[in-house]
């Protein structure tokens, strides 16, 4: 059962082939037998689950399930889960329980998923790698010398190794992305505001999406019509319906016009990666998509711009870590002072202190205009960039990450070749567009993401391609040996 994607699980669920209960004391006794490898749960909610696939059981027999009813899925621990454990990946949130849950996790529940867990990610969503959560690197399943990729690599590590059916993430530069990108999963960021982020732990607010993260395009339709909708406790959310994901599933993508972005097929991309991107188009076009060259000019600009706006969005979102309200404090503080400067100190690991430093500094008055005000004008300059592309193409495929998995400490102790691994993805969250990676051919047996860059809004479109391309072969069916 645990190889079958969310679509089959609920035809197996409705049938009486499987009770949630049974699929969710199995899936629970995986996590148990794989993740002393994988470590990629920071929390299991064993009882919980359990109480849900019963309430799930019953719902199923009273003919009253909805696609999502009885699956078990996981959360990133970024988002808030009422009466769980919610860390961020840091010390800082140690032992913090939330008291409410944030609205994508209600709403999943309303649709009747059950949630086995929390999730391991780097520590407040800050890295490509999952290296930097204080809980530990979570391993990829395809290698365990290797990382599954960040910051949402305990979702992307749990899906990959058939621990959970789905699970969700959420994406700043490319943290769905370039995870599934690594852990040859399906993971899509939608447009900025499709899902709302209360309740989700903020790191760079103008940047910040949620999104499905799963073994299909039809899966991550299937979340993605759960976790969408407005929400009026975010003043970011779309005021706009929800368009039928699962319906627009069916469409031939014959005269679909597919951009290519000349800057992102040269230099920089591994020649393995650039291979299988180019089978994976030869496919599209089989299936009757027209290849379009287009252009992102300022694309280039893309990391150093956003290694501006995201440190500075987070030392604003982070000064609430005061060692007062919530979260670490220091033992015998002397003063005021010493207590902020030693909590913060002691709570926050080295990356986030990076960040919250530059971001700091480019925020300071006399910065501000060579900064971040600039940096804002480059991302302006980024969506006019992407405005022209779609005149001439509907949807722009690439790759997702510029090489596959890559060692554990690998680039630990170098953060620029750390965040380019957010090259071909960054430029997505600057637009605010919707982005998706999906498994093309695997290069030397690791997985390989193209990505899929839609226009404002057109996630529809964006799973549809993904889906016919899924349904014309099968690179999204390879699983890794030892977890299958
Ligand atoms: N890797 C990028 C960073 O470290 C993006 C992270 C993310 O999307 N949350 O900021």
């Amino acid at each position: 059962m645990h190889n079958k994607t969310i679509a089959e699980l609920s035809i197996a669920l409705r049938d009486g082939q499987v009770s949630s209960t049974e699929l969710t004391t199995q899936m629970l006794q995986r996590v148990k037998t794989h993740d002393a490898t994988l470590n990629s749960f920071v929390t299991v909610t064993e009882d919980l689950a359990l109480a849900q696939a019963r309430a799930a059981d019953e719902r199923i027999a009273a003919g009253a399930a909805g696609p999502l009813t009885g699956i078990p899925i996981a959360h990133k621990d970024i988002f808030c889960t009422l009466d769980v454990r919610t860390s961020c990946g840091s010390r800082m949130l140690e032992g913090f329980v939330s008291p409410y849950d944030a609205t994508v996790v209600a709403n999943l529940q309303r649709a009747g998923a059950v949630m086995l867990g929390k999730t391991n990610m780097d520590e407040f969503a800050m890295g490509s790698s999952n290296e930097t959560s204080y809980y530990g690197p979570v391993r990829n399943p395809w290698d365990t010398e290797t990382v599954p990729g960040g910051s949402s690599g305990g979702s992307a590590a749990a899906v990959a190794a058939r621990l959970c059916a789905a699970a969700t993430g959420t994406d700043t530069g490319g943290s769905i992305r370039q995870p599934a990108a690594l852990t040859g999963i399906t993971g899509l960021k939608p447009t900025y505001g499709r899902c709302s982020r209360w309740g989700m732990i903020a790191f760079a607010s103008s940047l910040d999406q949620a999104g499905p993260m799963t073994r299909s395009a039809e899966d991550a339709a299937l979340m993605l019509a759960a976790m969408a909708g407005f929400d009026e406790r975010d003043s970011t959310s779309a005021q706009r319906p929800v368009d039928d994901y699962v319906g627009a599933l069916g469409s031939p993508i014959k005269g679909v016009r597919i951009g290519i972005v000349k800057e992102f097929m040269g230099e920089g991309l591994d020649a393995g990666v650039g291979a299988s991107v180019s089978a994976a188009l030869d496919e599209l076009t089989r299936l009757g998509a027209e290849l379009v060259e287009v252009s992102l000019p300022n694309a280039g600009l893309s990391v150093p711009a956003y290694y501006v706006v995201a440190p500075a969005e987070c030392s604003s979102n982070l000064a609430r870590f005061d060692g007062v309200r919530y979260g670490h404090r220091c033992t015998d503080p002397k003063d005021l002072e010493d207590l902020y400067k030693r909590s913060r100190s002691e709570g926050f690991g080295a990356e986030v202190k990076r960040r919250i430093m530059i971001g700091t500094y480019a925020l300071s008055a006399g910065y501000y205009d060579a900064y971040y005000l600039k940096a804002q004008k480059v991302r302006q300059l980024i969506a006019d960039d992407f405005r022209r592309a779609f005149a001439a193409c509907d949807v722009i495929v690439g790759p997702t990450a510029p090489g596959t998995a890559f060692r554990l400490g690998e680039k630990a102790d170098d953060p620029v070749s750390m965040y380019l691994q957010d090259i071909y993805t960054i430029a997505v969250n600057l637009a605010g567009l919707p982005g998706m990676s999906i498994p093309a051919p695997a290069s030397d047996g690791m997985p390989v993401g193209l990505q899929l860059i839609g226009n404002y809004f057109d996630e529809a479109r964006l799973l549809n391609v993904a889906h016919q391309l899924q349904l014309a072969t099968d690179w999204h069916r390879q699983a890794p040996a030892d977890f299958v």
